[in-house]
Order: C-alpha cells, then structure tokens, then sequence
C-alpha cells in the first residue's frame, strides 16, 4: 500500500451536508463509512481554476460507468488530465457515472414534499451550499462521481439504482494530482430511495499530507499524460464570460481543427477474391460505394488488430 504523509484533516460529515475542502497536490483524500449503506455524491474543481472540474463524460469514456482502484478521475473535456488516481477502493463500493445527482424536484415529483419546492434535502442544493463558501453558484455544480452508489442498466441504456453494498469501515482514497477544491456530499435522498438503502448516515472525511511516494505518483503520471492536456494558453476565447446574456462578437472567426478536411484518393489493388469479399460487404449494408466498404473493411481489421499505442503523442495539441 502506498505511504501517505501525516493526517491534516479529519472531519465528520452529519447527514444531509458535505464540506468544500482543499486537498493539494499529493494528498490523499479518504472518504470512510462510518456504518455503511451511504451514497457519498463527489464534485471536484481546479482549486486555481474552476473552469476545471471533474469530467464524468471523460472519466466514463476511459473506464466505462464505474471507475474502480487504479483508475483515474480525469477533469473535463477542455482540459483532459488526471485529477485523482483512485489508490485504494473496496469491491464494496460500487461507483456510479450514470445517475448524476439527485434534485428538489425528484422528491417534488414524488409527493413528499407538497408544501414547498425545494424543501427537501437534495445533492444539488447540497452541493450548492458547500461551493458557495468559495463564490461558486448553484450554477457551478456539476455532474456528479458517485461513490457507493449501485446502479444497474440494460441495453436499452436504461438505468436503475439498486441496494446499497457499503459496509462499515470502507474507505476510499482519492491521491490529488494537482491542487483540488473536493467536495464530498452526503446523499439527499436517503429517505425515500433505495440509494443510500432508505436511511441517511454520517461520513468521515480525512486528508493526508503528501509523501515521497505519492509525489513521484504525481510527478510521473504529470509527465505521463502532458502530451493530451490542454491549458489555458490554448484557448482563443481565454476570458471567462461573466455576463449572463449571449450576444454575438462581430469580429469572431471560429477556428476549426483540420477545417476544412482534406481528402486524397488512394488506388487499392484487389485480388479477384477480395473483391467478391468487398461487394458482400455492400450487399450486407457495410457501405454504398466500394470505397466505403473499404474503409470499413480496413478500419475493422484495424481496430481488431492494432497495438495499443502510449497516450504521449496520441492527441495532437494546438
Ligand atoms: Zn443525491
């Protein structure tokens, strides 16, 4: 197991809050159950710049809708590198990028809460309440990882949350790659469904300073994945647009990578037997034209075949 430095924090979250907390690059941040069966929804931002926060596309587009130990929290597209690598998770904490959070308006629906909208405890208002200690607005929550929370889908892409697997004494440990604004939240909704298996239940939260160890982590996967990051000196808009209204620049000219797409035609010889191949691949819908067939044809063998390539190198930057 890897050595963190010494414990810096170690708070209590009652059930229905959560807590804005810095954690720098190198600490640990570990989120314990105290009795188990609890939902604990996570948000995360660039402590020196909130633009970037956690990513759920681009983490579910990595590891699928449950991230596990040894996979990483990525932040959003528009910057795409490592915000935690999670170094330690039990099997027991099933996690979750599909469902998002939970809202007023869920319970609203529902009925339990006839008198008043927004009466009942919900992660975005939760949320909401703790980045408001930075300046943040409800606005400024994002969609959610979601740690202990089980859900389940189907191939119609349908979800559904089911019972709650979080035992006592779980933890999780989420190592900082860079300095981090992480807000762990107790689940809203533990009255009334089955997220959080009908009941609400506090959760510890520490923070661990840094150690040798888990700064050569940083140092390694910074230089790792520099080559697909993307900052700030890439933007051509750099400002942060801090008026509501959308009006249109005169002068804008977007720029577009690769716009306009070039093409070049390639003579490909076939034998009489890779021809035959090639218009049964038409007849089957593969292609309208014996080019497209081709390129399906190519591009299955090399996707089927191909090696997978380091990261560094992969992703042009411009
Ligand atoms: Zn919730």
């Amino acid at each position: 197991m890897t050595q963190y430095g010494p414990k810096r924090e170690d708070i209590i979250l009652q059930p229905v809050s959560g807590k804005a907390l810095e954690v720098y690059r190198g600490e640990v941040l570990r989120i314990i159950q105290i009795e188990g069966e609890q939902c604990v929804d996570f948000d995360a931002f660039n402590l020196h710049d909130y633009k970037e926060y956690l990513g759920v596309s681009n983490t579910r587009s990595k590891y699928g809708f449950r991230p596990k130990k040894g996979d990483m929290i990525w932040s959003v597209h528009s910057r795409n590198r490592p915000m935690f690598i999670i170094l330690e998770m039990p099997q027991t904490c099933v996690t979750d990028l599909l469902g998002g959070r939970c809202q007023a308006a869920n319970h609203y629906a529902e009925g339990f809460t006839p008198t008043a909208y927004g009466a009942h405890t919900n992660c975005q208002d939760t949320f909401a309440a703790c980045i408001g200690e930075y300046g943040l607005t409800p606005d400024d929550v994002h969609d959610s990882f979601n740690m202990w929370m089980n859900t389940e889908w189907d191939s119609r892409g349908q979800y559904w949350i089911v019972r709650n697997t979080g035992r006592k004494g779980d933890y999780v440990d989420l190592l900082a790659m860079f300095d981090i604004l992480a807000v762990p939240i107790i689940c809203g909704s533990g009255d009334t469904q089955i997220t959080s298996n009908y009941g609400f239940k506090p959760i510890q939260v520490q923070v661990f300073r840094p150690s040798a160890e888990t700064e050569a982590i940083c140092a390694s996967c910074a230089s790792k994945y520099e080559s697909v990051q993307r900052r700030l000196e890439h933007f051509k808009v750099k400002e942060i647009h801090s008026e509501r209204e959308l009006k249109r620049k005169p002068n804008y000219r977007a720029e577009f990578v690769n716009f306009p797409i070039r093409t070049k035609k390639i003579p490909v010889e076939l034998t009489e037997e890779q021809f035959r191949a090639l218009q049964g691949l038409k007849e089957h819908g593969l292609g309208h034209t014996d080019g497209e067939a081709l390129r399906t044809a190519f591009f299955t063998w090399y996707h089927r075949n191909r090696r997978p390539v380091p990261l560094r190198g992969r992703v042009r930057q411009s």
